[in-house]
């Protein structure tokens, strides 16, 4: 009869017993601005000509089994005098590089052991190079373009990722649930690429949140369920934001629009993080 006494304590002592969230937290980096000239070019016959700022966003997760980047923005090399892209429809600039923002939380990039890339577009994996100690996480239909015959045909820059190490590419079909606990969950939405996704964070103190990777770009588009004429596959993509927008609902989450300027003026950004 000890056993169970013993137990009965236990409980009442340590009432969390068996269902304790594990320690998560999120950290927000602005990872680059975008200058868009013709704002249009994310909406087809919308704002024509308008010119529009959109931010470029990274993400520090560190769980208890181990730390994740998501997203690696804009190539740090690009600095703050710039580039164009898009064939002069953008002008990037980095004014803040991701490297520094991570040394001074104490991060060193070849410490980190995954690389979620919400797709392989080069504003999303221009630092990649630095987690090239990190296991990448990406769908297979990703996987099949970024390192397939013509990866520039889908837009990608395979430079930018080309010292990942391949022996440790974990490759998804689907959703996946990174540290096994439901609290940090990949979710497949293609469209915008091949093999696009998006990443479910579980806090302990602020609850549910979405990253959008590009499934929008910008509230408006989200509003109207815009697709940009660049995206890879327009009917994919309806059929991803019906079913993100319904999940979004059901886990009662907040929805982050990586890359909408005015939404991340209201989020903490790191040496800050969200618990
Ligand atoms: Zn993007």
């Amino acid at each position: 009869m000890k056993t169970p006494i013993l137990l009965l304590i236990a409980l009442l002592a340590f009432p969390t017993i068996g269902f304790a969230k594990p320690n998560l937290t999120l950290h927000v980096f602005e990872c680059g601005n975008i200058e868009v000239r013709d704002i249009s070019m994310f909406s087809p016959g919308i704002d024509k000509g308008v010119t529009k700022e959109l931010t470029n966003s990274c993400y520090l997760i560190r769980h208890e089994k181990g730390t994740m980047i998501w997203d690696t923005g804009f190539i740090d090399a690009i600095g703050e005098n710039g580039a164009e892209g898009f064939g002069g429809m953008i002008k990037m600039t980095v004014t803040n590089p991701l490297s520094k923002q991570l040394a001074e939380i104490n991060i060193n990039p070849a410490d980190i052991d995954y690389i979620g890339i919400s797709h392989f577009h080069g504003d999303h994996t221009g630092n990649t190079n630095l987690f090239s100690n990190a296991a990448l996480l990406i769908q297979q239909a990703e996987y099949n373009a970024a390192f397939g015959p013509a990866p520039e045909k889908f837009g990608f820059n395979p430079p930018s990722y080309a010292q990942l190490d391949k022996s440790k590419f974990k490759i998804l079909n689907g959703d996946h649930d990174v540290f096994g606990d439901g609290n940090v969950v990949i979710k497949s939405a293609p469209g915008h690429t091949p093999g696009h996704q998006m990443l479910y964070i579980n806090l302990p103190e602020s609850g549910p949140i979405v990253l959008s990777g590009d499934l929008y770009h910008f509230t408006k588009n989200r509003t109207h369920k815009r697709v940009p004429s660049f995206n890879f596959n327009k009917e994919q993509t309806l059929v991803a934001m019906e079913a993100i927008e319904n999940f979004v609902k059901d886990e009662n989450a907040q929805f982050w629009i990586q890359h909408d300027k005015e939404q991340n003026a209201t989020i903490k950004h790191s040496p800050e993080f969200y618990k």
